[in-house]
C-alpha cells in the first residue's frame, strides 16, 4: 500500500501541516522534517487546503462573534445595563 504523498506518510504529517498553516516556507519545512519541497507543496495543495479552509472558517467565525459583540455593546452604552462592559 504505497502512499503517494510522502508528508502523509511522514511519522508526524500533523506538524508538517501546522508549520504549513503557520506560514513557514516549503523550503523550511522539507528540510527540517526530511521531505521533498515538492512533496511538501503537492501535500499542502492537495491534502491541506481543505484543512486550511475550515480553520480559516473557524477563525472567520470567532472575529465575526467578536465583533458582533463589540458592535452590540457599542450602541447600547448606558441603555439598561449597569455594569457596562467592565464585568467583562
Ligand atoms: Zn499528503
Amino acid at each position: 500500500m504505497a502512499r503517494d504523498c510522502t508528508v502523509c506518510a511522514h511519522p508526524d504529517p500533523e506538524a508538517i501541516d501546522q508549520a504549513l498553516v503557520g506560514g513557514v516556507s516549503l523550503r523550511d519545512i522539507a528540510r527540517q522534517r526530511g521531505v521533498s519541497k515538492d512533496a511538501v507543496n503537492r501535500h499542502n495543495k492537495v491534502h491541506v487546503s481543505a484543512a486550511v479552509v475550515a480553520i480559516r472558517a473557524e477563525q472567520e467565525r470567532e472575529h465575526g462573534l467578536h465583533a458582533a459583540r463589540a458592535g452590540a455593546w457599542a450602541p447600547r452604552r448606558g441603555a439598561g445595563h449597569p455594569r457596562g462592559v467592565e464585568g467583562g
